[in-house]
């Protein structure tokens, strides 16, 4: 049995206090589970504090990018190794939002994959197609790619420590949820891409999210699929009893 996920995704919301609240609220009310982690990630300025605040607790704090360097002359960045640092877990790799507004390509997210992995951090690695894509037949060929590049020269072991959110595009912030069933198709592909570039175990064990409009009206069907282990939330993360309802969940 895979253990579920339930990350939420800030994105560029909230400041300090407002990050502070929410996490002590769900350090208080998220309980210990072995069917589900609770996730929260969040921008880099809140780390430190949300860290500390989740300290002792079942909440664990992630950042939403990186770089893969572990220091130098990189202006504006942020390592791995700080990461690790603060006792932050878990780092959002290649979020659409990054690949479309930034411009991160697969290699570069591989990249970073790579430096997460080796600093022991657990990457959560953002994969889907747009509308364009999906209505032109080509979802599960981009996927294929994406997860494949995205993998690359990993050991079969970090490939197992790996998370992968599938997150559709046309479905992120937009209201729109792909059905459970399509979600599940795409999960379950992705589960099977990893089992060609890894084994079967190792395709049993990793981690696989849904993301895009996902929230409390709708999480319980989409984590009653086969191959949905989880979710990566934005809009519906944002306040705690929502979050905690979306935690509820899985467990
Ligand atoms: P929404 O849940 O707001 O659609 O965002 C999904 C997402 O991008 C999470 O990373």
């Amino acid at each position: 049995m895979r253990k579920k996920v339930i990350a939420g995704n800030w994105k560029m919301n909230k400041v300090l206090a407002e990050a502070n609240q929410f996490v002590e609220e769900a350090a208080e009310k998220v309980p210990e589970s072995d069917k589900v982690d609770a996730v929260v990630c969040a921008p880099f300025p809140f780390l430190t504090s949300l860290v500390e605040k989740a300290k002792g607790s079942h909440v664990k704090i992630a950042a939403q990018n990186m770089h893969y360097e572990d220091n130098g002359a990189f202006t504006g960045e942020v390592s791995p190794v700080m990461l690790k640092d603060l006792g932050v877990t878990h780092v959002v790799l290649g979020h659409s939002e990054r690949r479309e507004l930034f411009a991160e390509t697969d290699e570069l997210i591989n990249k970073k994959a790579h430096a997460a992995l080796n600093h022991k951090l657990t990457p959560i690695v953002c994969v889907g197609e747009t509308l364009a894509q999906r209505d032109a037949n080509e979802t599960m060929n981009h996927i294929e790619i994406q997860v494949k590049n995205a993998l690359a020269g990993l050991t079969e072991e970090q490939v197992a420590k790996t998370i992968i959110a599938y997150e559709p595009i046309w479905a992120i912030g937009t209201g729109k949820t792909a059905s459970s069933e399509d979600a599940n198709e795409v999960c379950a592909h992705i589960r099977h891409v990893v089992k060609t570039i890894t084994s079967e175990v190792t395709a049993e064990k990793i981690v696989i999210q849904y993301g895009g409009s996902v929230k409390p009206a709708n999480i319980e069907e989409l984590l009653a699929q086969s191959d949905i282990d989880g979710a990566l939330v934005g809009g519906a993360s944002l306040e705690a009893e929502s979050f905690l309802q979306l935690v509820e969940a899985g467990t």
